[in-house]
């Protein structure tokens, strides 16, 4: 099973990646977080990947589907996978297709309005050590400024700033948005409210994964 996460930044694909992950045991593979770890590296695709990110711009496609590849040839996304972040163009999109032709896929799109995300945005904080989210409204650290998990020092991410963050939005908009024609189009788009909270969205993302899988054990036992 593939599982693609597609949604606005900060609408909350991280988290609800994570849910996914207790509940499927396939491992989150976010393009976000393999770019931001190929910068940190200061090779010389995390150079070119840098200047693009830093503008709210999408990096290019055969940079992002060069760490896919890698990433889902290892042995542990042999069962499954769950993609945030990617695809985020139509062209990501045949190219992940092509990578790995015959497994069944769910889309599962979480719908947050741009007014929401500015505001989440502003008040998310992450570990520049272990790259754990955190928000200063509804998922806040146990201790001010300080990393549950490995007691990093918060951040606010660079692109979080207003003004990249309307680039980011704009970007999505004109190159993601169109995935969900082409999924729904396809018959594996699903989509969720991304405002009702975090348990009500995991809730609805529950359903549609119990369904997909217990269709899945039906046609393999048909
Ligand atoms: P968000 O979903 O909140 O925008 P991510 O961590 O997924 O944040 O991505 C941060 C940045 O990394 C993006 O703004 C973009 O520049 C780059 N990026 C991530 N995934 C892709 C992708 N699939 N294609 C091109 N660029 C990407």
């Amino acid at each position: 099973m593939r599982i693609i996460l597609l949604g606005p930044p900060g609408g909350g694909k991280g988290t609800q990646g994570d849910f996914l992950v207790k509940r499927t045991g396939f491992p989150r593979i976010s393009t976000g977080d393999l770019l931001r770890q190929a910068v940190q590296e200061g090779t010389a695709l995390g150079r070119e990947a840098e200047a693009a990110m830093k503008q709210g711009g999408l990096v290019r496609d055969e940079i992002v589907l060069d760490l896919v590849r890698e990433r889902i040839s290892r042995p542990d996304c042999r069962g499954g996978y769950v993609l945030d972040g990617y695809p985020r163009t139509l062209s990501q999109a045949k190219d992940v297709e092509a990578l790995d032709p015959d497994r069944p896929e769910i889309v599962v799109a979480i719908d947050v309005s741009a007014e929401e995300i500015v505001r989440r945005l502003a008040s998310r904080r992450s570990c520049p050590d272990c790259g754990a989210v955190f928000n200063l409204i509804v998922r806040k650290p146990a201790r001010e400024g300080v990393c549950d998990a490995c007691r990093g020092t918060l951040a606010g991410r660079e692109d979080d700033r207003p003004e990249i963050v309307r680039e980011r939005l704009r970007v999505y908009a004109e190159k993601t948005e169109p995935l969900l024609a082409y999924y729904a189009k396809k018959g594996t788009l699903h989509r969720v409210d991304g405002e009702k909270g975090m348990d009500a969205t995991a809730a609805a993302i529950r359903e549609i994964l119990d369904a997909a899988l217990g269709a899945g054990r039906t046609g393999a036992r048909g």
